[in-house]
């Protein structure tokens, strides 16, 4: 990971949210209030805003800048949730390059924001059932030698099995436990930003 494909990565996420905006607002509006999609494209948007003609000098400062962006712009749960993700992530890559060791390292961090400011596990039908086997996933890959693009081939599919696997959960944490036993049948909206997130990060690193 470097600062180019940091932002390459910042980058295509903001056009996976454009492309499935109205997707993750339909799963947000079968178990929440119908803006997963909305907070997410406005979040995403403001980062590309913050971030052009920003030239970091490390990893960690360009996501740093995201997340707080993301902190700052978006409304919903998963503002803060992401945008402290993302900054807990770039505070663990002060350099301008990372190994996919480093990055693993990165992302686990992440996964403990989300769950510190969430307070949810796995299980609870929330974003860390795409984040947390997408995670495992990576650091295998990433244990085993393998280089960035075949860790984030690994964790993005590892994420979207993760995300398909919350349709037949309750929802314990977040608004869509609101509905209790009636959430149960309904893909999480959040896992699914997550989903896009890692297939994000794979793409970037692949091409
Ligand atoms: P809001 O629920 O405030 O409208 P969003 O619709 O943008 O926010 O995001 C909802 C998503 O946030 C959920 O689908 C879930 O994945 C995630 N989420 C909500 N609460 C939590 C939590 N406590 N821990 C982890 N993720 C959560
Ligand atoms: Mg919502
Ligand atoms: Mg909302």
């Amino acid at each position: 990971m470097d600062i180019d494909l940091a932002r390459a990565w910042v980058q295509a996420i903001a056009t996976a949210v454009d492309q499935h905006k109205d997707q993750l607002t339909q799963l947000d509006s079968a178990i929440g209030d119908a803006d997963h999609g909305v907070n997410m494209h406005r979040g995403f948007s403001a980062v590309t805003t913050a971030l052009e003609g920003v030239e970091p000098d490390t990893v960690g400062a360009l996501l740093v800048k995201a997340g707080t962006t993301l902190i700052s712009s978006v409304g919903g749960a998963s503002g803060p949730l992401y945008g402290g993700a993302f900054r807990a992530i770039g505070k663990m890559l002060d350099a301008p390059k990372a190994t996919p060791g480093e990055f693993a390292h990165a992302l686990a961090a992440g996964l403990d924001s989300i769950k510190k400011l969430g307070a949810a596990s796995p299980g609870d039908k929330t974003m860390i059932d795409a984040y947390a086997p997408a995670l495992a996933s990576f650091q295998q890959q990433a244990d085993a030698g393998a280089d960035l693009a075949a860790a984030a081939l690994a964790a993005a599919d590892a994420a979207e099995d993760g995300m398909r696997a919350t349709t037949p959960l309750q929802a314990r944490k977040g608004r869509a436990s609101y509905l209790g036993a009636r959430s149960v049948g309904h893909q999480d909206p959040g896992a699914a930003s997550t989903a896009l997130i890692f297939r994000a990060l794979a793409e970037t690193a692949v091409a």
